[in-house]
């Protein structure tokens, strides 16, 4: 294997059941180097789905409890203890999330499903932090001796795609979420978190994905796949180009392999199985579909600097469409909505100006201002409306 990071591709048949998820499953899993290494009798492994929202597997938004099904089963024919554990999105009710996302007849089977919620919590240092210098993480999975990090292949409105890295985030308690959004600066702060919990083993379920308004409100995509290696980064840069996204686009997997968690250049990856070419397809973005969607009203501008990024993009277009959903797009009549890095000010305006992101922050005193690199949703639809909603789910 010369050194390179191997990831594994898995094709299955189309709308495979149980029995064909788990030979997918255990195909995957054996290709791309097997969990012998990491589960040694006795050893306690967290299986961690993306169980965002409580959402139908077969929207694509939350991981088939079929795949972490099969990958319990291998832990305990290795001898380990396979607890799947997960904590929703902010304010969100793990507990709904297992019931809704068919995990709740595996507790009835024997498996272990846990809601990281209402676990005991523990201070732990983060020396190869860049932002972080310290995390709350529950107790049972600090003391575990592995962790496989089982994402779902979706798009999502901030970071483009969430996958093995970004799946890590729902280890955290909910204050700890926010902050990462608000004080830390997500991107980063995912890297540093996956400094202290770096998932052992990743296995994408790719087998309902979803594109679009991901992570929650998305398309569902029949893709029937699964991608897996040891290595998150070279796992979430593999199934990027499944997707058709740019692994360089991903920001929290740049900082990740920064970090020297991974590699994301493909000199140092070796595909197994099936081919990238024969099963990639470009995934529609988030803002590509906001933007199909939206109606906004006259006098409406958005004014996004060549220098916004992904965070302030997605965060300000899925505030509109959340908005739109609401039937309150009409309140952006004449208004302007800024985000991105500024050389110097945007030219003067009689429309109310809104100007959102950090980096837009120098020239907050011509008009108001929404705070976070990237800004919270919760925030930018707050100052778009007057009004604070937190209704909507925060993205995980
Ligand atoms: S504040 Fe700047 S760096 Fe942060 S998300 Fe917005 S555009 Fe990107």
């Amino acid at each position: 294997m010369d050194g390179k990071s191997v990831v594994a591709i898995v094709r299955g048949p189309r709308k495979p059941d149980e029995r064909e998820v788990d030979r997918m499953v255990r195909k995957v899993v054996a290709l791309a180097g097997g969990l012998e290494r990491l589960v040694p009798p006795g050893a306690t492994v967290i299986i961690k789905p993306n169980l965002v929202a409580p959402v139908a597997p077969e929207r694509g938004a939350t991981t088939d409890p079929r795949v972490c099904k099969s990958l319990a089963d291998q832990v305990r024919e290795l001898g380990g203890r396979a607890i799947i554990a997960e904590s929703s999105a902010i304010g969100g009710d793990t507990e709904e999330a297992i019931r809704v996302c068919g995990y709740e007849p595996l507790r009835a089977q024997g498996y272990e499903v846990l809601d990281l919620k209402k676990e005991t919590l523990v201070t732990v240092p983060v020396p190869k932090g860049t932002v972080l210098k310290e995390l709350r993480l529950p107790e049972i999975v600090v003391r575990a001796d592995a962790i496989i990090s089982v994402p779902k292949m979706k798009t999502h409105d901030q970071a483009l795609a969430t996958l093995a890295i970004k799946n890590m985030k729902g280890l955290l308690p909910d204050t700890l979420k926010k902050q990462f959004h608000t004080t830390f600066g997500v991107f980063r702060a995912m890297a540093d978190l996956n400094s202290v919990v770096k998932p052992a083993f990743s296995v994408v379920d790719g087998i309902i994905a979803q594109e679009g308004l991901g992570p929650v409100f998305g398309s569902p995509v029949e893709m029937d796949l699964l991608v897996a290696g040891r290595d998150p980064v070279a796992v979430d840069t593999v199934a990027g180009l499944i997707m058709g996204i740019e692994p360089a686009g991903m920001e929290t997997t740049t900082y990740a392999a920064e970090l020297g968690l991974g590699v994301m250049d493909m000199s140092s990856i070796e595909v197994v199985g099936t081919p990238i070419d024969a099963v990639k397809r470009r995934f529609k973005l988030a803002s590509e579909a906001l933007e199909e969607t939206l109606h906004l009203p006259p006098g409406f501008e958005l004014v996004f600097n060549e220098m916004a990024c992904t965070g302030c993009r997605t965060g300000v277009l899925s505030s509109l469409w959340d908005l739109s959903e609401q039937g309150k797009l009409g309140v952006l009549r004449d208004t302007r909505i800024v985000a991105g890095l500024m050389a110097s000010p945007p030219p003067a305006s009689s429309k109310r100006t809104i100007f959102v992101g950090a980096c837009a922050g120098k020239s907050r005193n011509q008009g108001e201002f929404v705070k976070g690199c990237p800004p919270n949703n919760v925030d930018i639809r707050a100052a778009i409306t007057g009004v604070v909603d937190s209704s909507f789910l925060t993205k995980h």
